[in-house]
């Protein structure tokens, strides 16, 4: 490994963002080692939308090509009245979007996206990966101030010039700087179900991104797997249900409540798609209030001295630095975009550098500079998204008129998916 920092980059968890980070890491000849909690990868069947924004870096990092023999590409988006069926607008995705933003709008399967990723990593030599490594604690190496000592639970230690903690909404990392978590339990459920395109007797679902609004609820279908399945989504209120429950999505739930049924069962179209459906997995949706300064993507404002003086070479990435409510299919797509950035930040400071350990704090500092306040537009407008999806009655009724006049354009969001990360 020429021109390399001398101690690699410590990357904690192999989630989307984790695997994105190192390998864009590599991309700058920037040595990384992952340690990821769980023992192996066992990604559950849900699909992912992938917008433009998050098409081109990944497309920067070289996996156009890989990306679109694994994708589905929907032709259009179309909003539903889950009550009576009726379209409330539609908007053109395929053609539109890759000429407008010069990258497509693709559906995907989590699990493929992921292992993608994975074995890019696995094939990478400037990444290193290791499994069943849950982090534990840091220190600034005691021979050497420049570095940190991270140790795991395994009784495993290694010298690294970086943190990144993407360990997901609950991060330990995040836990270890700012202790008093304020990850909160929304009251919303995602039930989540893969359906065989040979069950469907609608097809063009196949060929589409479509959304049924409903009274408290609402449902996402889009096809993955290159269009083999239907992935569906539906986002529940179920205010009844507290958080210490803790059923996070390990569980398997056999359908269903009745409430969420009676209603989506009025529609005809759904009827026949949920009939179809054996299992739902599901997840209770946590958030945190959106992010209010670049300090909060950063290990350094710990609570102690200690954790100040290691926090400086530490920084938070995807949902441990921000977690995405899902209504505007967005959670991967910054982390992807944060992980580009913050491998462009280290290199202008490995470039700019003489010595061989540049300066780290002042790389993840500028990371979360640029960063912060996209991620936290992102994170409110699907806060608000969240609200006004699942509104009933008159509110409802105003909405969907307001949005079959103004739906096409509200969808646009240049600001959004023409990003560009420079
Ligand atoms: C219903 C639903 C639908 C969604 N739809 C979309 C969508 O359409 N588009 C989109 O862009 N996003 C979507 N998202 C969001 C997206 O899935 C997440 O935002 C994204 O996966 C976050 O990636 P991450 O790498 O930050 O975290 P994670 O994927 O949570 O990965 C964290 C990793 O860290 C590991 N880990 C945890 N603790 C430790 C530790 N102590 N040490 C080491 N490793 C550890 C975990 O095992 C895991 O592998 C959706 C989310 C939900 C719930």
């Amino acid at each position: 490994m020429s021109n390399c920092i001398s101690a690699p980059v410590l990357v904690l968890g192999a989630g989307i963002g984790g695997l994105a980070t190192a390998l864009a890491c590599s991309e700058q000849k920037i040595p990384s080692v992952i340690w990821e909690k769980s023992p192996d990868f066992k990604e559950v069947g849900a699909g992912i939308q992938l917008g433009p924004n998050a098409t081109k870096v990944l497309g920067q990092m070289g996996l156009a090509q890989d990306l679109k023999a694994l994708a589905s590409v929907p032709q259009k988006l179309v909003f539903y009245n889950v009550k009576n069926g009726s379209t409330i607008f539609q908007r053109e995705l395929a053609s539109k979007i890759e000429q407008q933003f010069g990258a497509p709008y693709y559906t995907i399967a989590r699990a493929d996206l992921h292992e993608l990723l994975l074995t890019k990593v696995q094939n990478n030599s400037w990444c290193e990966i290791h499994t069943g490594q849950s982090f534990e604690s840091l220190a600034i190496d005691t021979q050497n101030p420049l570095f940190v000592q991270a140790h795991n639970t395994s009784g495993a230690h290694l010298k690294t010039s970086a943190v990144i903690g993407v360990d997901g909404a609950r991060s330990a990392t995040r836990n270890y700087f700012y202790p008093d978590q304020d990850l909160y339990f929304t009251g919303q459920i995602a039930y989540r179900a893969l359906l065989d395109s040979q069950k469907i007797a609608s097809p063009y679902l196949l060929q589409q991104v479509s959304v049924w609004l409903g009274a408290q609820v609402h449902v996402v279908a889009y096809p993955v797997l290159q269009g083999r399945y239907l992935n569906i989504v539906v986002i529940a209120e179920e205010l009844h249900l507290k958080p210490e429950m803790q059923l996070w999505h390990k569980q398997l739930k056999p359908q269903l409540p009745a409430n969420i049924l009676d209603l989506v069962l009025k529609n005809q179209l759904l009827s026949s798609v949920f009939q179809a459906i054996d299992s739902w997995r599901y997840w209770l949706l946590f958030d945190r209030p959106p992010l209010s300064s670049a300090q909060l993507m950063l290990g350094s404002g710990g609570t102690t001295e200690s954790l100040k003086a290691v926090g400086q070479k530490v920084a938070l990435l995807g949902d441990a630095a921000h977690p995405m409510l899902p209504f505007l299919a967005q959670g991967a797509a910054m982390a992807i975009e944060d992980a580009y950035t913050l491998s462009l930040q280290l290199a202008k400071v490995k470039h700019n550098s003489q010595s061989s350990t540049f300066d780290i704090p002042l790389a993840l500092q500028q990371y979360a500079n640029l960063r912060w306040r996209r991620v936290a537009k992102v994170q409110s407008l699907a806060r608000r998204n969240s609200a006004i999806f699942h509104w009933h009655g008159l509110m409802a009724q105003c909405r969907n008129m307001g949005l079959a006049i103004v739906g096409p354009q509200l969808t646009e969001m240049a600001w959004l998916y023409g990003h560009e990360i420079k």
